[in-house]
């Protein structure tokens, strides 16, 4: 059964942040491609070294690359009982290709929460944003401040500005998620998954409306189980 959540939203909107809060919650990995990504380039992996460009553009790495990543991190032990993703799939592509990787061992995607918030808003949080080197965890300056500037809550790490956090990226990242990513919400609202959630609320707020949404849905699927796949009763 399990619980595989797709985060839907243009870049800045918050799916980090929320993702973090509501994996905690379910006890489930926050899968973010984004910060795969990262790691490899850390790492200097050939993935690592063939994604870099892609990333410092802000356009979005091929299709190929991006899937077969994605798919080995979800068919590790700790995704059996579900999922929260974040920033995967960005392309109707990798949204069929997930689906088929889901199905293989029997599952589907469940809920895409789609957070909305306008272009100046989402300009506004990327611009502020900083993130811990040592969890990923992420801050703002004036939104979301850490206790002590430059300092992660959560570890004491140092926290810094992604490479890919400029005003031109930003600005490209937009367009390209407009392009290639908003297509996605009419493909998931034809599969009644959608749930669409106001970012432009503060952050507790917005997860308090995610999480409801999230137990409805756990909610019929525990229904749903207690049922015989055969006759429905
Ligand atoms: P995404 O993963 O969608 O790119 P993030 O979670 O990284 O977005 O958030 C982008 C920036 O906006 C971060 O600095 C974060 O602290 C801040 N932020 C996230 N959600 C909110 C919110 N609801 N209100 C204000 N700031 C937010
Ligand atoms: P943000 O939190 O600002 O939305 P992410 O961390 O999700 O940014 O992604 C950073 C970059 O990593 C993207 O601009 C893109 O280059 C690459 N990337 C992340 N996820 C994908 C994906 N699903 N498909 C293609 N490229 C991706
Ligand atoms: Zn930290």
């Amino acid at each position: 059964m399990g619980l595989f959540i797709v985060l839907l939203g243009a870049p800045g909107v918050g799916k980090g942040t929320q993702a973090d809060l509501i994996s905690r919650e379910l006890h489930l990995p926050h899968v973010s491609s984004g910060e795969l990504f990262r790691e490899a380039i850390k790492s200097k992996t050939p993935l690592g070294v063939e994604a870099q460009g892609y990333l410092g553009r802000g356009e979005l790495v091929p299709d190929s690359l991006t899937i077969a990543m994605v798919r080995e991190r979800l068919q590790r032990p700790d995704c059996a009982n579900g999922v929260v993703l974040d920033g995967f799939p960005r392309t109707i592509e990798q949204a069929k290709q997930l689906d088929g990787i889901l199905a293989e061992s029997g599952a589907a995607v469940n809920l895409v929460p789609y957070i909305k918030a306008e272009t100046a808003t989402l300009l506004k949080r990327l611009g502020g944003r900083w993130t811990c080197r040592n969890c990923q965890t992420v801050y703002h300056v004036l939104y979301n401040p850490p206790r002590e500037p430059g300092k992660c809550d959560a570890c004491g790490g140092e926290l810094y500005q992604r490479a890919d956090d400029t005003p031109e990226t930003h600005r490209r990242r937009i367009e390209v998620y407009l392009d290639q990513t908003a297509p996605l919400i009419e493909f998931y609202r034809q599969r009644r998954l959608l749930v669409e959630i106001d970012g432009e609320q503060d952050i507790q707020t917005v997860y308090g409306q995610l999480l409801a949404a999230v137990q409805r849905v756990a909610r019929e699927q525990r229904i749903g189980a207690q049922r015989c796949i055969g006759c429905g009763e």
